[in-house]
Parts: structure tokens; C-alpha cells; sequence
């Protein structure tokens, strides 16, 4: 295990908000799609439902590409005001079933404070770590997608979100053999 349990779970609902937004596709317009994403993502706590808790998240998912795509230090500064504007307060949690985990929001506060506060925290996780490097893109050509790289080699190149590492090896095979040809 790279990081506690909790961090870990954080961060993949950091990459899976990300990305939601692609080139062709934004898979967070409605109130519709911000309420599938959050129940897939199985978060708890208190929700409106209306547009401007979709407006809010979406503005979170600008803000985490940028994190995520930023240097370290970039990156901190946003973290830190993340957690000073909510005034985060860490606390252990149990609660639905799940074993201690952090929580440094209340469940009343508003959903998109409380979705920036558990990334923040993890992501305080992974800069102290000295992890950064695992918060990568997408090395596939036509892919914006983030990854984060869990592997113990810190081997992961392309993302999960559609068939980029087959789509390369076929591009780089094809390469190859046009190369061949006479
Ligand atoms: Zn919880
Ligand atoms: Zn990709």
C-alpha cells in the first residue's frame, strides 16, 4: 500500500472527476449527471441538487486539472488555500460501514467544499509522500486524461478511461510495419 486507504479512494475520485470533461465529451451537464457521478463515487453528505451545486463541482474540476497538471509548489499553494477557505479540521470518522477515515468538513457542508477538502487532504498525502510524480496524463497522443500511477515500478503510461494503451501498441505496430515496406 502507496497511501492509506482513505487517500487512495480520494484520489481516484479526483482522477474520475477530471476526467468526466474530454475533448469530445462532458460527462457533468445536469444536475442528472453530477447526481450519477456522486453516487458512483458513493460520497456521503448533504446535497441541493440544483444548478449551482453543478456549477460549483464543475468549477472544482477545472480547479483540480489545474492541480493536477501544475508544479508542486503550484500545486501546494492551491491546496493549502483549499483547506484555509474551509477552514478543514481534521477528524477521524466511522460511519456507513467504513472503518476510520479523515474527514475535515462537516456532512452539512456544501457538496463541492466538501469534494475539494477530501482531494485536498489527499493530495496533502501524496506531496508529503514525496509521491507528486505519480500524478500524471495520459502519454497516449489524442488523450487529456489524467492517471494516477499506482503501479510499483511507477510504470503506468496511459489512463483507464477508454483503450489508450491498446490503441498506442497498435499505432506503434502500424508504424513499424509501414516503416518495413519497400
Ligand atoms: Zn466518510
Ligand atoms: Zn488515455
Amino acid at each position: 500500500m502507496i497511501f492509506a486507504h482513505d487517500t487512495e479512494i480520494a484520489l481516484g475520485s479526483v482522477v474520475d472527476l477530471i476526467n468526466t470533461l474530454t475533448d469530445t465529451v462532458d460527462g457533468l451537464l445536469t444536475p442528472g449527471d453530477l447526481d450519477e457521478f456522486i453516487t458512483a463515487q458513493q460520497f456521503s453528505g448533504s446535497r441541493t441538487h440544483n444548478d449551482s451545486e453543478l456549477r460549483s463541482v464543475r468549477q472544482l474540476r477545472t480547479q483540480m486539472r489545474e492541480i493536477w497538471m501544475a508544479t508542486e509548489d503550484e500545486a501546494v499553494e492551491q491546496i493549502n488555500f483549499i483547506l484555509r477557505n474551509a477552514r478543514a479540521l481534521p477528524q477521524l470518522v466511522k460511519h456507513d460501514g467504513l472503518d476510520y477515515h479523515i474527514h475535515a468538513t462537516t456532512p452539512q457542508a456544501p457538496l463541492s467544499e466538501r469534494m475539494a477538502v477530501e482531494a485536498a487532504m489527499a493530495l496533502v498525502d501524496v506531496i508529503r509522500s514525496g509521491e507528486r510524480d505519480r500524478m500524471r496524463s495520459c502519454a497516449a497522443a489524442d488523450c487529456g486524461a489524467v492517471l494516477l500511477d499506482m503501479s510499483k515500478n511507477r510504470s503506468k503510461r496511459y489512463c483507464d478511461t477508454g483503450n489508450c494503451a491498446n490503441r498506442e501498441h497498435v499505432r506503434a505496430y502500424r508504424q513499424r510495419q509501414s516503416s518495413q515496406k519497400p
